[in-house]
């Protein structure tokens, strides 16, 4: 099989305004940026406001092998699929980091035969969406330093500044710096960090925001000190939150590109899945609601991270419900969650995969408490076996859960046929989405219900830390927010070690952290990195351009 660039390029694009035609965007509500690539004017949602949503599909998975599970390349080929069917669907995904992309080799548009395409462009710079959160995010920070060079009138506490720089890169070396150094005139020393973009703030705020005005107002909202009071400044009180908002005014609009097989997708945002929410913008999912009739996005990680806080955070934003869930499983990580190490995942290994199954369960039950239909989508990779398959099906069918093979890697929409049509049939079934908590409710109540509901705990314990932390949120009157957990993809537990599904534990809550301009409150459990580093043989040590400005490498 080709490499998923070498099917990229192979791909027959078409012009990105026929793309658009076929979804009726007018001519003025396309912005195009080069032949493949558009950004969606705000003129649109005034025009669509009245028509009805199509349906939500959301697309996660199980716990994980540290490889990834397929859940962009299930999504991709979703979308696909459904036109087999000759139905009429969207797809609404993350728009990727450069991070990743010059770290471990994997894609982030989908892989083989369902991918998002200019691949190239979207994995580098696509349409400057990260640039210009980079620019907003550094524009504070300065503002910050400045206002203590010039006297600093708000008294703020040069050791109490939360905001930290950001840099779309894996950078070690940026975690931890000293700014301000070389006397007088260069500014006042004190510790800084780097956050890569897609951790800050910023960018959760871009992804939650419902237009220009409410983006102003939750920068606004930023808490980005204390004074030497002990006072909370927020951007606003620095008055420099309508500049952000101005250099954020084109990455506010989402963009549209295409897949494979010319299904129209929109890319916008691209959150981390731990200190933030970590799914693509509520404004392109709104958007690809009122432009089809299916619009299927994907959350982060496994769904005790990624669809919690998708169907917690984002949907109670947004005032969306999904009709549909597809659970992302691969016999790899049930082995894996059966205790099979991570080398050896792609051999044959019926009993493993018994034993991992309990992971699947967890999954498909914490689901339905959301009151939503589940699909179970079997990721198929080429080691699969027959017999391993028949196993997980034979459990499927056990649970009373609908599930559907699913090889879109290898065959693209053709091998989606099946799973898409589950999908249709569950959009039908009467959904009674409910949130899983009310987020009037007290923080620890909240913390609670998730670690019992969905992860399983049977306790939770708090650093001081943490309870100085929930004490002063309450202070502030800002605990009446939803909560945002950051915590390991790999177990259901706090423990990336205790997989298939654990009982009897407790997880730990190290620290707590207002994002009062996203409007969620992060709840750390164990060492969570938002500055990730470069391995031993990056990624870009593969990547190449030759003399016609082909790329090769990127994956
Ligand atoms: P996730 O969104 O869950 O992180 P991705 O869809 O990005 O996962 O897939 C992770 C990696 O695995 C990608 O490099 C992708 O090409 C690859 N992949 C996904 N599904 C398959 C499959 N069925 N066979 C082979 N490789 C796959
Ligand atoms: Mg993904």
């Amino acid at each position: 099989m080709l490499s998923d660039i070498e099917i990229a390029q192979g791909a027959k694009m078409l012009p990105i305004a026929e793309i658009a035609a076929k979804l009726n965007i007018q001519n003025d509500e396309l912005e195009p940026y080069g032949r493949y690539k558009a950004k969606l004017s705000e003129s649109i949602y005034s025009r669509l406001e009245g028509k009805p949503d199509g349906k939500l599909v959301l697309v996660t998975a199980i716990n994980p092998t540290p490889a990834g599970e397929g859940k962009t390349t299930t999504t991709v080929g979703l979308g696909q699929g459904m036109k087999k069917i000759g139905k009429d669907a969207i797809i609404a995904l993350r728009e990727p980091s450069l991070g990743p992309v010059f770290g471990i080799k994997g894609g982030a548009a989908g892989g083989g035969y369902s991918q998002v395409v200019p691949m190239e462009d979207i994995n580098l710079h696509f349409t400057g969406d990260m640039h210009a959160i980079t620019a907003a995010n550094n524009l504070l920070c300065a503002i910050i330093d400045n206002h203590m060079q010039q006297g600093n009138e708000l008294g703020i506490d040069q050791r109490r500044i939360l905001f930290k720089r950001c840099m779309d890169m894996n950078d070690r070396a940026l975690r931890n710096v000293i700014v301000g150094l070389g006397g007088k005139v260069n500014g006042v020393p004190r510790e800084d960090g780097f956050q890569i973009t897609v951790a800050s703030e910023i960018m959760a705020i871009l992804c939650l925001s419902s237009d220009l005005a409410d983006l102003k107002r939750r920068l606004g909202s930023i808490l980005v000190a204390y004074n030497y009071s002990g006072q909370p400044v927020y951007a606003r009180d620095l008055k420099v939150h309508g500049a952000m908002a101005a250099l954020l005014k084109d990455a506010l609009k989402p963009n549209l590109v295409q897949t494979l097989e010319n299904t129209p997708a929109l890319m916008h945002g691209g959150p981390f899945a731990n200190i933030a929410h970590g799914c693509n913008s509520i404004r392109a999912t709104k958007l690809g609601l009122k432009l089809a009739d299916y619009c299927i996005t994907e959350a982060g990680f496994g769904s005790d991270l990624g669809a919690e806080k998708f169907l917690d955070i984002k949907c109670r934003f947004a005032g969306l419900a999904p009709s549909c869930i597809v659970l992302v499983a691969t016999l790899r990580a049930l082995k894996y969650n059966g205790g099979v190490p991570k080398a050896e995942v792609a051999q044959e290994n019926v009993e493993a995969l018994k034993r991992g199954l309990c992971n699947l369960r967890a999954h498909v039950e914490n689901m339905r408490k959301y009151g939503v239909p589940v699909v179970v989508a079997i990721n198929r990779f080429l080691t699969d076996t027959d017999g391993e398959i028949a196993a997980l099906a034979d459990f499927c069918r056990e649970l009373n859960v609908e599930y559907a093979l699913s090889e879109v890697f290898a065959k693209g929409g053709d091998g989606a046929v099946e799973l898409a049509q589950k999908v249709v049939a569950a959009c039908e079934q009467p959904a009674h989405f409910r949130f899983l908590y009310d987020e009037k409710l007290p923080v620890k109540e909240k913390v609670g219900i998730i670690a019992r509901e969905i992860y399983g705990a049977d306790g939770i314990v708090y650093t001081a830390q943490a309870e100085k932390m929930i004490r002063e949120i309450e202070a502030l009157g800002q605990d009446k927010l939803p909560i945002c957990v950051a915590k390991t993809q790999y177990s259901l537990s706090d423990d990336p070690a205790k997989l298939g599904r654990p009982t009897g534990f407790a997880i730990t809550v190290r620290d707590v952290r207002l994002s009062a301009g996203a409007g969620f409150i992060v709840v750390l459990t164990g060492d969570i990195m938002t500055m990730p580093g470069l391995p031993k043989a990056p990624a870009a040590n593969l990547i190449d351009v030759d003399d016609n400005g082909n790329i090769t490498g990127l994956f």
